[in-house]
C-alpha cells in the first residue's frame, strides 16, 4: 500500500518523541493506519545538532519545500508567525494538520479552522491541551449529545508545581520560582505560565471545542500568579485551604443564549477539592454536563512523551483520512 507522508516541524521535547515512537513503533501504526506512516523529514532551525533517536538525514531547513511532499503536517515547532504560514500553506495544498500549538490556535484557531473547512481537510489540536489527557475530544465529541454546563481545571503543570511547592514544602514563593525554572518546569521566559497566559489559551480552547463559541483571549479575566505573597499562602494555610490557579469556563445567561464566561486566577480551595488534589505537575479537569453529570480527567498535562501520545493520535486518525479519501 502507499505511505502516508508526514512532515514533522520541529524536533524540540515533543517533535524529538513522535519522531522516535514513529521509528519505534512503525509496524504498530502501520497496522492501525493500514497504510505504513513515512516521515518524509523533519524541519528544525539546526540542522547539525544531533537529536537523540532522530535520523540525522531526515533535518531540513527549507520547512516549505517539506510541507509540500505532505500528506499530513505536524507542527510541534510552536510560535506565531511561521507556523502559522507553514500550516496554511499545508491546508491549501490538502494536507490534513496536527498541531500542538496553543497559543497560535488561541490567537488564529477560528480562521485556520475556516480554511481547513474550505479546503477539506482535517486540523486536529488534541496535544495542545493537557498534552496526553483527552479533553477536546471529551468536551468536543464524547459530549456531543450532552449539554456541557461548566469546565474548570489545573491546566497548567508549571505553577501548579510552584504552589504545591509552597503548600505542602513550605518553601517560601520566590524561592518556588526560582526551583521550577531550575528544575525546568518554567519556560526561559517564565511570563506565559506565571501570569496564565498558557492556562488562558487552553481554556478558550476548550470552552470553543465545548460550545462552539468565537472566543478570544481577550474574553479571559486573567490573572496568574505573580502576585500572590507568602501573607496570601500564609492566609490561606490557616483556613485550612490551598492556592491554585483554576481556569473555568461555565455558561450564564438565558437557555436559547448562553454566555460564556472565562476565568484564569489564583483560587483558594479547601483541602479536599478534588482541584486541589493535583500534586506536583500535574494537571486535573473537571467536566459538568447536564445529563453525564461530573466528569474528573487527571493525569500529566506536559512533557514529551505525553504529548507525543496526543500528537501521534490525532496524527493516527489524520492519516486515516487520506487513506479512505
Ligand atoms: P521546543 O522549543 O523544545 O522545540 C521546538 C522545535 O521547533 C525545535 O526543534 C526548533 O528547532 C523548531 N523550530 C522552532 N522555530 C522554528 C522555525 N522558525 N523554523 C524551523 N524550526 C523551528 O518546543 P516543544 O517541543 O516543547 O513544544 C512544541 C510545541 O508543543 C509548542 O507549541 C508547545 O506549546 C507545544 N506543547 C508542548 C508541551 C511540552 O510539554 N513541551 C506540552 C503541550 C504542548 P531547533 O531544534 O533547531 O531549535
Amino acid at each position: 500500500t502507499t505511505p502516508v507522508r508526514v512532515a514533522l516541524l520541529g524536533a524540540g521535547t515533543v517533535g524529538a518523541a513522535v519522531a522516535r515512537r514513529l521509528v519505534e513503533r512503525a509496524d504498530l501504526y502501520a497496522a492501525r493506519v493500514g497504510s505504513p506512516l513515512e516521515l518524509v523529514g523533519v524541519a528544525v532551525r539546526d540542522t547539525s545538532r544531533v537529536r537523540d533517536g532522530v535520523d540525522p538525514a531526515l533535518l531540513v531547513q527549507d520547512a516549505e519545500a517539506l510541507v509540500d511532499q505532505a500528506d499530513v503536517v505536524v507542527e510541534v515547532m510552536g510560535g506565531l508567525d511561521r507556523a502559522r504560514e507553514l500550516i496554511e500553506r499545508g491546508i491549501r495544498n490538502g494536507a490534513q494538520v496536527v498541531t500542538a500549538n496553543k497559543q497560535l490556535l488561541a490567537h488564529h484557531g477560528p480562521a485556520l479552522e475556516a480554511l481547513a473547512a474550505e479546503a477539506g481537510v482535517g486540523l486536529d489540536y488534541e496535544a495542545a491541551v493537557m498534552a496526553a489527557i483527552p479533553v477536546v475530544a471529551v468536551v468536543r465529541d464524547s459530549l456531543a449529545g450532552d449539554v456541557v454546563t461548566s469546565i474548570s481545571g489545573i491546566v497548567n503543570g508549571s505553577t501548579n508545581f510552584v504552589l504545591d511547592l509552597v503548600a505542602r514544602k513550605g518553601v517560601p514563593f520566590e524561592e518556588a520560582v526560582r526551583l521550577a525554572g531550575e528544575l525546568g518546569f518554567l519556560e526561559a521566559d517564565p511570563t506565559e505560565d506565571l501570569e496564565g497566559l498558557d492556562a488562558a489559551a487552553k481554556i478558550v480552547l476548550l470552552a470553543r471545542a465545548a460550545w462552539g463559541a468565537p472566543l478570544t483571549l481577550a474574553d479571559v479575566q486573567r490573572r496568574g500568579i505573580t502576585g500572590l505573597t507568602d501573607e496570601d499562602f500564609r492566609t490561606a494555610s490557616a483556613n485550612g485551604k490551598v492556592i491554585k490557579l483554576v481556569a473555568s469556563a461555565w455558561t450564564s445567561g438565558a437557555q436559547d443564549a448562553p454566555r460564556v464566561e472565562l476565568a484564569v486566577r489564583p483560587v483558594a480551595l479547601p483541602q479536599d477539592d478534588p482541584l486541589a488534589q493535583a500534586r506536583e505537575g500535574s494537571n486535573v479537569l473537571i467536566v459538568e454536563a447536564e445529563s453525564a453529570g461530573t466528569l474528573r480527567l487527571h493525569g500529566a498535562g506536559a512533557g514529551g512523551d505525553e504529548t507525543a501520545s496526543a500528537v501521534l493520535g490525532d496524527l493516527v486518525r489524520a492519516a486515516r483520512r487520506v487513506t479512505r479519501a
